[in-house]
């Protein structure tokens, strides 16, 4: 008892230790200096791309433009200039008039002066539509102290020790055996709703027509990404919903509403929401599909595929959410891909075995906070016909191959309710549970998905938020032509995500094994152990995602009202001028969800590993090398977001 208040005291102690040591970083030189910074904008990219100075400096920055008009806009502080070639800017300034409006007017200058009196990381951006990577054209203002940036080192490092002396101290893990909750038998309706046959197809059918839309757009609609919907509400609005919305609250809840598979579904079927049964079964399943309805190879029943697909996607990723016709030309691809798996295979095959999205979607929904499940596994043990999986005449079998009588995951359930419809016993729930529920990796393919999701967020923060116009170009191939670079840039991707990050997580994972002495299955260990990592992905995908809405929301309102480019106001909203929400606060928060994930993670597989490890102290030291590598990641992204 002694040692569990000690523990307790020293997790407060090390915590205000934590906050209050970085402001003994304050090694300001007594003097205050005057910074000329000759500021050269270029698609896109500043040099410098970084500015360092201290607190209470001030800035000169002589501004000109290699190439077209670009903007600079610093977060945090009221500097704003637009930035024409041959050394001319124009400042902007405020006023008020006689009725206190505040009214803006431009100043022709040639140089800015400015005081850095608020210390941190500042980002500055382009304001003017400059080109295709306009929105990723960023440079970086880090005055210091950077307090907030030590202050998080220092919380993540005690995130870690915290968590170990807690798990030390003998007590119950702070989440043991997760309660759910039947959202069912709490609101009124909802179970009725998803027995209704048309249930899936009314929540599909707008995103379906929103979705050839944005087809029509990206082709007819203007080249320039910032200018045309698709690109704007696909991989802004709805890139941010899924990573923070749709996949923490509801894992796979996306694929419940996806339009893509849904024209090979229904011609698979024959039917937009009828069933279509028949008595006698086939292979095992009381239905007909169009098409040869072969079964999907056994060996490739993994997410090998998964990842090289998603790997070779995102090599493009730039230019894919950034050009209109990529990524029309994508989902063209995506869509094809779907009709022709359905010709060949039963079932959801592209969803379960090739769909890029689809893999970080089914590792990463294991965390979520809701689950299809069945209520009383002994209800399904006993009960003959297996309607859930063999279909009924009240719905299809399961389309996504999963059997929920056994079904302990949430990875490969698509959420398309059948289930609900078919078991006669209404012994399937949908359930609230606590964040990160299911940790189970069961194989090398899930876990090399994790690790990759890690990489490609750590390589997009580096090259859409990052700083350096290099490496944009390099990844910009398309526009830049530069081969070379770009063979570099996904020669380095492909390195880190398959080679360099699995292999240090192997070998820290298996010598942690030794270390604990463990002598179970190792492989089955070290799986088990790279689930830490789905939290902390998960919240590092939500920290990358942020700034791209609270930055880019007035790009979603400009195309609301003008959804080609063409100069339409439908709603007004057309001119909305691009005016960051609170940019200068995106740090901190980027650096509490970065924690945040830093915890789950590593408390969630502290109690994944009761199954494999039944001594608390062995469990511990079979982490604790692991953790480090958390750690070590989470404040990679510490040093690209705040740093
Ligand atoms: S797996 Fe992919 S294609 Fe299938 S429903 Fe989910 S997101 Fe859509
Ligand atoms: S039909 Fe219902 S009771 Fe039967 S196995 Fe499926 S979920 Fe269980
Ligand atoms: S278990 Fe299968 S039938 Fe049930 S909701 Fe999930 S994907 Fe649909």
């Amino acid at each position: 008892m002694k040692s569990k208040i000690i523990r307790v005291i020293l997790i407060i102690f090390l915590f205000f230790a934590a906050i209050g040591l970085p402001r003994f970083f304050k090694e300001i030189s007594g003097e205050n200096k005057t910074h000329v910074i000759e500021l050269v904008a270029g698609k896109y990219g500043y040099t410098p791309e970084r500015i360092f100075v201290n607190k209470g400096d001030t800035i000169i920055v002589k501004p000109t433009s290699k190439d077209v008009t670009h903007g600079f806009l610093l977060d945090g502080y009221p500097v704003e200039f637009i930035i024409k070639q041959g050394g001319i800017a124009y400042q902007k300034y405020e006023w008020e008039d006689d009725a206190g409006k505040l009214q803006a007017d431009w100043d022709k200058v040639t140089e800015i002066e400015f005081t850095a009196d608020k210390s941190g990381k500042f980002i500055f951006r382009c304001t003017q539509v400059c080109g295709n990577l306009h929105p990723f054209m960023t440079g970086e203002l880090i005055v210091a102290p950077n307090t907030l940036y030590y202050t998080m080192i220092f919380l993540s490092i005690w995130v870690v020790i915290s968590l170990f002396l807690w798990f030390g101290s003998g007590r119950r893990p702070l989440q043991k055996k997760g309660k759910t909750l039947n959202l069912f038998d709490i609101i009124p309706g909802l179970k009725w709703l998803m027995k209704r046959r048309s249930f899936q197809f009314f929540l599909l059918f707008p995103g379906f027509v929103i979705f050839y839309l944005f087809i029509i757009a990206s082709l007819k609609g203007s080249p320039v990404g910032n200018h045309n919907i698709a690109i704007i509400i696909v991989w802004i609005l709805w890139w941010f919903l899924l990573k923070s919305v749709f996949v923490p609250l509801g894992g796979r809840l996306w694929c419940m509403i996806c339009p893509l598979p849904a024209p090979a579904e229904w011609i698979s079927r024959k039917a937009f929401t009828a069933v279509r049964f028949i008595k006698k079964p086939i292979k095992g399943n009381h239905h007909k599909y169009t098409g040869l309805g072969l079964d999907w190879p056994k060996k490739l029943r993994n997410m090998w595929l998964q990842n090289i697909i998603f790997l070779l996607m995102i090599s493009f990723g730039i230019i894919l959410i950034t050009r209109p016709v990529a990524t029309a030309t994508m989902f063209l691809l995506i869509l094809a891909a779907t009709l022709v798996m359905a010709f060949i295979f039963r079932n959801r095959v592209f969803c379960l075995y090739l769909c890029p999205v689809g893999g970080f979607l089914g590792n990463y929904s294991m965390a979520s906070t809701t689950a299809l499940r069945v209520i009383d596994k002994d209800v399904c043990k006993k009960h003959k016909n297996k309607c859930c999986l063999k279909g009924s005449p009240d719905g299809w079998g399961c389309p996504w191959n999963q059997y929920p009588g056994t079904m302990d995951r949430n990875n490969y359930c698509g959420l398309c309710t059948e289930c609900v419809k078919t078991c006669p016993e209404n012994n399937v729930g949908f359930f609230l549970r606590p964040f990160g529920s299911d940790r189970t990796v069961k194989d090398y393919s899930e876990m090399y998905n994790i690790l990759i999701m890690l990489v490609v967020a750590i390589a997009f923060s580096i090259t859409m938020l990052g700083p350096w116009g290099f490496i944009k170009a390099a990844a910009n191939i398309t526009e830049s032509r530069q081969i070379y670079p770009f063979l570099i840039y996904i020669g380095v991707l492909y390195t880190m995500s398959l080679g360099v990050f699995p292999g240090i997580f192997i070998f820290l994972s298996r010598l942690s094994a030794k270390f604990a002495g463990y002598k179970g299955d190792v492989k089955k260990l070290v799986l088990q152990l790279s689930y830490m990592l789905i939290p902390v992905g998960i919240f590092a995908w939500i920290a990358f995602s942020l700034p791209s809405i609270m930055v880019n929301y007035s790009y979603v309102l400009n195309v609301l009202s003008d959804p080609l480019g063409y100069g339409w106001n439908i709603f007004g909203t057309a001119n909305v001028s691009f005016n960051p929400f609170y940019p200068e606060i995106v740090p901190l928060i980027q650096g509490l969800l970065l924690l945040t994930g830093l915890y789950f993670g590593i408390n969630r597989v502290y109690l994944s590993l009761t199954g494999l490890i039944a001594d608390p102290s062995k469990r511990k030291k079979a982490i604790l090398l692991p953790g480090f590598f958390a750690l070590a990641v989470v404040n990679i992204f510490l040093k690209l977001y705040l740093g």
